[in-house]
């Protein structure tokens, strides 16, 4: 079993004929279990979520109209998972469990890609890494990460070393090591599960998420995986998986979640082939 949960079709409209174009791909690459996450922030729905300037001039969208999609291609045999992708604002989970519980979703990802008005994977704003101590900056996305998972309202924790992005990584591991323990901890805890994600690699960090060293620290808690491309365009579905594969199972890892209205089913990572 391949999965790939993390794809934005936001670059289209919210038809089925786009979203077939998505659906091609991911059967071109074997993978039988993917859905859409759209971002959360793109919908109206979420005004009284997310309220930062970035966002608002964003949330152009309605949640109507993508769920709809969804719907309509189910009609037509399209075997696609309806998803979110959520940014986890601390202080916000009563108005983010409320906005997940209003909708048929079949997992939700919570993604920590703020720190207070500071988005750190925007290129726009990659100037604040140098005004930052590096430091600072992983325990405050850390901070994040593990509140998150604590809150216990998402099933799946998105590229969770994201972090790393711009390539900003202190030397300290055993500061590192310390991080990654206490997201694995918090993560098994609450039975959150993690995606391997190649998102990474056309990144300019240019390697998976979760660090490999992350990766094992989670296996060992026990954390649960799913397999993610967070791809934006068609061609990016289901990118570079012989080497998230590859990754999973030099950790140890021999299953992967399956979600079907928020709930999940292990099954073997695809046995042949990768
Ligand atoms: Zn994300
Ligand atoms: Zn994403």
């Amino acid at each position: 079993m391949l999965t790939d949960y993390h794809i934005h079709v936001e670059r289209g409209p919210y038809t089925v004929q786009w979203l077939l174009n998505f659906a091609q791909q991911a059967e071109n690459c074997g993978i039988e279990e993917w859905g859409i996450s759209e971002h959360a922030y793109r919908f109206k729905e979420t005004r009284h979520i997310f309220w930062n300037r970035w966002v608002e001039v964003r949330q152009t969208e309605t949640l109507e109209d993508y769920m709809k999609m969804i719907f309509k291609a189910r009609e037509q045999g399209i075997n696609v998972k309806f998803g979110i992708e959520m940014d986890y604002f601390p202080g916000k989970e009563k108005e983010i469990e409320k906005f997940i519980n209003s909708y048929p979703f079949d997992y939700i990802i919570g993604s920590v890609h703020w720190i207070d008005q500071w988005g750190i994977d925007l290129d726009e704003m990659k100037e604040e890494w140098d005004k930052r101590e590096v430091k600072d900056v992983w325990t405050s996305y850390f901070d994040r990460l593990v509140s998150m998972a604590e809150s216990g309202l998402f099933d799946i924790a998105g590229h969770i070393d994201l972090v790393k992005i711009f390539k900003y990584i202190p030397q300290d591991t055993d500061f590192l090591q310390r991080e990654y323990e206490r997201a694995a901890k918090s993560l098994a805890q609450s039975g959150t599960a993690i995606e391997i994600s190649t998102a990474g690699l056309r990144k300019p960090v240019g390697e998976i998420y979760p660090h490999p060293d992350l990766l094992s620290t989670c296996f060992r808690y026990n954390v649960p995986v799913v397999l993610s491309s967070d791809a934006h365009c068609p061609e990016d579905v289901g990118r570079d998986y012989d080497k998230a594969v590859e990754l999973a199972r030099k950790v140890g890892y021999t299953k992967i979640q399956v979600f079907t209205a928020r709930k999940a089913k292990s099954y073997p990572l695809y046995p042949q082939s990768y």
